[in-house]
């Protein structure tokens, strides 16, 4: 295992934390990002640099990605200066959000590769990939699974959910969507305590102690809202990602999303505001605007 030798393309707000804690373990690792100040505060941790994809490629057997989309996942891996070009990687695991049918097209483009593929998303946001407390749910077969799961162990907590490419990611969308709707929900439910002249900070409160508790009203409204800081670390654009891949799923399926559209307008006009660049947390401010209150800072910080 201390010869394995590793890769890593991208390493934003996720794949950071993450090619980090390999470091921390003495592993050898190579990274690829086009944002050079990120391959530089890798390589101050101790990483190599690959120039491209295809040099991660050429210098690592077990290639992690970690990458805004489905189209920019398929091209780091197949295209012109994708990993597949570099001839050393046999395992590639993908730690990015791409919906079952991106990961399905990624398994099956690299397996003519030669090229197995751990279709593995995972939750937690910012501060779990810090502290290797993600939860990661990874479909593969067995032996490709057997062979990642030690390493993965370095970023969480791993459940092999099945060997077909997409099992995972359909978990991961759903859950996501689970999320966003919880969090949409704590806002509304904010902003109205807000204008009654209630505490936003104790309905938090009481909710966690009651039945309308969520991990918005828990961790994300009193550490991210209350405190106005806005820095959870998951970009709107990204969310509207997932909402869409799952609901794009759900139509494929012919099952009815009519919660989780309402979130996904919602979703829409919030990156419409703030750009998809904006912190999900900030969910609530065109709710805010539209009621015209803003929930009280500084009372709920966690
Ligand atoms: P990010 O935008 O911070 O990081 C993406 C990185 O990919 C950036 O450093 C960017 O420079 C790099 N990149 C862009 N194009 C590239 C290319 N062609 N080749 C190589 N690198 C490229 O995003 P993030 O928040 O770290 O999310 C990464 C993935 O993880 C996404 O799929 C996201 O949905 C998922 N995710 C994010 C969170 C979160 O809380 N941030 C949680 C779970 C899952």
């Amino acid at each position: 295992m201390m010869s394995l030798k590793l890769g890593f393309v991208g390493i934003g707000r996720m794949g950071a934390p993450m090619a980090r804690r390999l470091l921390a373990a003495g592993l050898d690792l190579t990274v690829y990002d086009p944002n050079a100040e990120a391959v530089e505060a890798l390589v101050r941790s101790g990483a190599k640099v690959g120039g491209s994809p295809a040099a991660v490629g050429a210098a690592a057997e077990i290639v992690f990605l970690s990458l805004p989309t489905p189209d920019i996942v398929q091209a780091a891996a197949l295209g012109q200066e994708g990993i597949a070009e570099g001839g050393t990687a046999r395992i590639v695991v993908d730690l990015s959000t791409t919906g079952p049918r991106g990961a399905k097209a990624l398994a099956a483009g690299l397996l003519e590769r030669d090229i197995a593929t751990v279709d593995c998303p995972v939750s937690g946001g910012v501060a779990g990939a810090e502290a290797g407390r993600l939860t990661l749910m990874a479909a593969s077969p067995q032996d490709t699974f057997a062979e990642a799961a030690p390493l993965l162990s370095h970023f969480g907590k791993v459940t092999h959910v099945g060997t077909e490419p997409g099992q995972a990611q359909l978990i991961k969308v759903i859950n996501n969507l689970m999320s966003v709707t919880a969090l949409a929900i704590a806002s509304e439910g904010c902003v109205l305590a807000q204008k009654a002249g209630i505490d936003p900070a104790m309905l938090m409160q009481v909710v966690n102690s009651g039945s309308g508790r969520s991990n918005a009203s828990e961790d994300k409204i009193p550490k991210y809202v209350l405190t106005r800081s806005f820095d959870f670390g998951f970009a709107l654009g990204l969310s509207a990602k997932d909402v869409r891949l799952c609901l794009d799923e759900a139509e494929a399926l012919g099952v009815p999303m009519i919660v989780g559209s309402a979130a996904r307008q919602l979703l829409t006009v919030a990156k419409g505001e703030l750009g998809p660049e904006g912190d999900l947390t900030a969910l609530i401010q065109p709710i805010e605007r539209w009621a015209g209150v803003e929930v009280a800072g500084g009372k709920g910080g966690a």
